[in-house]
């Protein structure tokens, strides 16, 4: 079966929004006015991105593309706290890299088995136990929760490649790697065929497996003066070994020996990084080769300190030899190279007082805040200790320190979201 790997999506998704706070009194028989005792509301559910490495493929995300995290429950009266949200865990294979869709910064590369936190949820609004003060005894109003982060993702799969296969054209590179992995590349009696790196899961044992890629166009790109591209190269960088295949039976005419020199020489043009991963060299068509042919590269290897393996992709002779060695190689190297995420999704913009205030045309003032917006949607503006508050609120922001040094007087129009004030000492 011919696996399909399917590398991109884009996806939204939302955590959960916190619980509002409540409003309310302590009631108890006999006792006319109890003080205020609303509970805190509980915290959204965080999006969380689960790396998993029996997966191997973003095709669920083509059918599912909204991902919603629950919402924290509301306070109640004697203090009893909402209930948070559980995360929302959303399973993506190891080597998933989730970027922000409108900016394609990289937020995070999903490179352990390990939950990596993509969106938070909403704290909690706190109740209004937390507002009682020696002049306001009655506060009957709460906060509402905040509300969770939300925004579109691109997820990208980019297999990470722990192997590549290098070598002069014909040599078997293709055969090879689709007779010990899933991978199905052209295989084809000419040269210059494969341009685009070919990947594929090698399967050891049922827990074990490594990928493998078929690095086409050291020599072929080259002489065919076709640019492979940045990314291609950023790809294949991650491996981690190279398996370094020759055609021993020289078939071509060729000398195996002097296209050993020639494509490591390539390489280094090619990428200097790649040139110093190990090199493990593989003799291929030992089924058509000459004891003598195989007798001459083995004793260059041993020469040169060369791990050398003798294979037959054609026949699958000393294939299962090599994939175990590859495998053990692999154990002792150290892992892949991950992006760093260039986005860090910013702490204020989930329960900071970040603002920003600009002027329009019409000289009003325009004040974009969300955590503002979540309030004013839950103030009571007729109701007198509400509004005292969220004015302390404004005040406390720095949001009025930063209206009077833009140079606001008396009567100015000041704009929130859909609400419009007048600016009043
Ligand atoms: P690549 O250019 O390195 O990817 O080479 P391919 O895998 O496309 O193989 C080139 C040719 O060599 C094809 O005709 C293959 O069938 C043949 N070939 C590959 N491996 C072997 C082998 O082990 N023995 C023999 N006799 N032929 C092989
Ligand atoms: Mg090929």
């Amino acid at each position: 079966m011919a696996i399909q790997f399917v590398d991109i999506a884009r996806i939204h998704i939302k955590a959960g929004n916190g619980g509002n706070g409540a409003v309310a009194f302590h009631r108890e028989k006999y006792v006319a006015a109890g003080g205020p005792d609303g509970g805190d509301g509980g915290k959204g559910g965080d999006i969380v991105f689960r790396g998993e490495r029996n997966l191997s493929t973003l095709m669920d995300f083509r059918y599912k593309r909204k991902y919603v995290a629950q919402n924290g429950e509301d306070g109640r009266g004697s203090r009893q706290t909402g209930k948070s949200a559980e995360p929302l865990i959303v399973r993506v294979p190891i080597g998933t890299v989730i970027k922000d869709a409108e900016t394609g910064l990289v937020i995070a590369d999903i490179s352990e088995e390990k939950d990596y936190v993509i969106a938070k949820g909403g704290k909690g609004g706190l109740g209004n136990q937390h507002f009682a003060s020696a002049t306001r005894q009655i506060p009957n109003f709460a906060k509402p929760g905040f509300r969770g982060q939300e925004m579109d993702v691109t997820l990208e799969l980019k297999l990470i490649a722990d192997v590549g296969l290098i070598g002069f054209p014909n040599v078997g590179k293709s055969t090879l790697i689709s007779t010990i992995s899933s991978a199905k590349p052209k295989i084809a009696n000419y040269h210059f065929t494969t341009l685009s790196p070919v990947l594929g899961v090698v399967r050891v044992d049922e827990e074990a497996s490594f990928v493998a890629a078929d690095i086409p166009g050291i020599i072929e790109g080259a002489s065919e003066g076709v640019g492979l591209g940045h990314d291609f190269l950023r790809h294949v960088e991650r491996c981690r070994l190279l398996l370094h295949v020759v055609d021993v039976s020289g078939s071509e005419y060729r000398d195996p020996i002097e296209d050993f020199k020639l494509i490591n020489r390539e390489l280094v043009n090619f990428s200097e990084e790649l040139a110093k991963r190990p090199q493990i060299a593989v003799a291929n068509k030992t089924d058509i080769a000459t004891e003598e042919d195989i007798r001459r590269f083995k004793d260059f290897c041993e020469s040169e300190g060369i791990q050398l393996f003798v294979i037959s992709a054609a026949t699958r002779q000393g294939l299962d030899g090599l994939v175990q060695t590859v495998y053990n190689e692999l154990q002792k190297l150290p892992p892949v190279v991950i992006y760093e995420p260039e986005y860090i999704v910013p702490e204020t913009e989930i329960d900071g007082n970040s603002f920003s205030v600009f002027r329009t045309d019409d000289g009003a003032f325009n004040i974009d805040a969300a955590w503002l917006v979540d309030m004013l949607n839950t103030t009571d503006i007729d109701d007198y200790s509400s509004l005292q508050y969220f004015q302390r609120r404004l005040r406390d922001s720095g949001i009025i320190a930063k209206l009077e040094e833009m140079g606001v007087k008396e009567g100015d129009t000041i704009r929130i979201d859909d609400f419009e004030f007048e600016f009043v000492y």
